[in-house]
């Protein structure tokens, strides 16, 4: 202490006091700022070479080549839009007299005749999950019953709060759960993922104490974690993968941990490769740095929870493996119920709380809401419990064991191709392909323009498809498969070929090193979906090529308005 005192007196000993003031403040300043910066979870070069590409964009040069570029690429999209539609007009604004309930059916019929991929028949990789004109009238009906609830009320729709916790119940028990366990109701997937994260970042601000939090997930995770992080300023930490089985590294994962970690995430399964995490292996870390850990099995959750009744038995993944906190599942998904149905379950009440959101010093009165939503649609929670019920136990474990066959049936099938190979062990219905060599997208591309809408991979390039019951139906699997077999013979009689057309563009794209250049593209793409042209052709009620065939329905129509005023 007092060799201390010494120097410090001998450094300041012939200064100012204004001197001594401003250079202690000063070197107090640096050092704080020297800890923020290096104390960040981003590492150092990551945060400089995101700083270059930002100056680089200074360059006029460059500004001007990006610009237009972007002007190219908002045309693309739009243009790509307008495909869709434009013959038939646009509607801007609100129409004086209020349109017949006649045309509007009619007109929506003509909007859903846009897309040209044939998802109803097998067409299609995930996206819809079942189509059975039996449980669309179920539903149908179900949400003419409950479509003007609300849970926000309680008081006024108890039965739809009765429907929910009974949901949270069923759903929780095929999970493993025990008594304690507990969830809601949410619109998504996506929904259930951000409230998980959000109740973890408070509990851990709230018992542990932290201020900086980050989640340690798998790069695999899918990206709304990534969106709940965006949200609730938390760091991500991504885990890379095992190279052989796909599966999250362990022991990266160990690594990745520190002490402001609130979350560990494991998939079972996951999108991109359909391959399970070791959910008991990233348990026994979870209970060692005691951190609540989120299985996400918001794809598969509808599946998993039968494989073993349906003769495929799987590791442990759910309650019944001690440190896993939370899971979330998805009825809109494999649970076959109309979109906007996800389920978050947590092992323990005292997680829910921290997801609850309370405001007690509000004039309009103390407000809670368990979820993201202040209003909800009943008609969800309706439609849920009653496909729940409408399925039971055996009816989901018939259709997981149909899913599954067919995956695993397609799967074996493309292990024989030559020129493929599959990413990992898929364990339910996801398969995803690679190649060695060929760029993989020529083959997307080529089974586009057959007809198929197929999901593509990047770092590393892949494809996959999303095996759902469309796909059980007789023929499709082997009409897949054929077509697979057809393309990469083909491709393989010349393999070196660069991919050509939009494909072209997705392979690029992974090549960018500034990756907020994608961004922005991703942000074009996005608004050309809420695209209408400057000078919209008028929606006319009977014009357009494709509604001419309606026009004596019409006629009808304007009949029957005279009615219906009647009425
Ligand atoms: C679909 C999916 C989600 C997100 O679900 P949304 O309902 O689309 O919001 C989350 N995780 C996985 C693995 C998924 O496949």
């Amino acid at each position: 202490m007092d060799l201390f005192k010494t120097h410090v007196n001998a450094f300041f000993g012939k200064k100012e006091p204004w001197q001594v003031a401003t250079i202690t403040a000063s070197s107090t300043l640096l050092l704080v700022w020297l800890y923020q910066f290096v104390s960040q979870e981003q590492s150092i070069t990551e945060r400089l070479k995101k700083k270059f590409f930002k100056l680089v964009r200074y360059v006029p040069s460059v500004r001007r080549k990006i610009e237009s570029e972007f002007e190219n690429i908002q045309k693309t999209f739009e243009d790509d839009m307008m495909k869709y539609g434009d013959e038939m007009g646009y509607i801007v604004k609100l129409p004086e007299d209020g349109w017949h309930r006649k045309d509007i059916l009619k007109k929506i019929d003509d909007y859903l005749e846009l897309g040209h991929y044939k998802w109803d028949e097998g067409f299609v990789s995930g996206a819809v999950y079942n189509f059975d004109s039996k449980i669309n009238e179920l539903v149908t009906k179900v949400y003419g019953k409950t479509a003007y609830t609300n849970p926000l009320h309680p008081d006024i729709f108890p039965g739809i709060c009765k429907m929910e916790a009974e949901v949270i119940r069923m759903v929780a028990h095929l999970f493993n759960g025990n008594s304690n366990a507990c969830g809601s109701i949410t619109t998504g997937g996506t929904e259930s993922i951000l409230l998980a994260c959000k109740a973890y970042r408070d509990y851990g601000r709230e018992v542990n104490g932290i201020e900086k939090p980050n989640m340690v997930i798998p790069v695999t995770a899918h990206s709304a974690f990534d969106k709940a992080a965006q949200y609730f300023g938390i760091t991500v930490k991504t885990v890379k993968l095992d190279p052989k089985t796909y599966q999250v590294d362990l022991k990266a994962m160990e690594r990745a941990i520190n002490k402001n970690t609130i979350m560990l995430v494991g998939s079972a399964p996951n999108y991109p490769y359909g391959v399970m995490d070791d959910i008991e292996k990233i348990a026994k870390l979870a209970r060692k740095y005691r951190i609540p850990l989120h299985v996400d099995a918001c794809l598969g959750g509808f599946l998993v929870a039968f494989m073993k009744r349906a003769g495929y038995p799987l590791p442990k993944f759910d309650f019944s493996v001690k440190g896993v906190t939370s899971i979330s599942c998805d009825p809109h998904k494999y649970g076959f119920t109309p979109k906007g149905s996800s389920i978050i379950l947590y092992a323990d009440k005292e997680y829910r709380h921290h997801q609850y959101t309370v405001t007690v010093n509000w004039p309009g009165g103390i407000y809670g809401s368990p979820t993201i939503s202040g209003s909800r649609a009943g008609a969800n929670v309706a439609t849920t419990w009653a496909c729940l019920l409408y399925h039971g136990f055996d009816g989901y474990v018939e259709t997981t064991k149909a899913i599954v066959d067919t995956a695993k049936y397609i799967e074996s099938k493309l292990r024989n191709v030559d020129g493929i190979f599959i990413y990992g062990t898929p364990v339910t219905s996801v398969i995803a392909m690679g190649s060695k060599v060929f760029d993989i997208f020529r083959l997307s591309d080529s089974m586009n323009q057959k007809g198929w809408n197929l999901n593509t991979l990047q770092y590393p390039s892949g494809m996959h498809i999303c095996v759902t019951l469309m796909h059980t139906k007789d023929g499709v699997a082997d009409n897949f498969i054929k077509d697979v077999e057809t393309f990469v013979k083909e491709i393989m009689k010349d393999p070196g070929k660069p991919v050509e057309g939009k494909m072209a563009i997705y392979g690029v794209s992974q090549t960018i090193p500034d990756r907020s250049i994608v961004g922005d593209f991703t942000r074009l793409f996005l608004d050309s979906l809420y695209f209408t042209p400057k000078k919209p052709k008028k929606l006319s009620k009977s014009g357009g090529s494709k509604l001419e065939k309606f026009s004596s329905i019409d006629n009808q129509a304007e009949s029957t308005d005279v009615t219906l005023m009647n009425e």
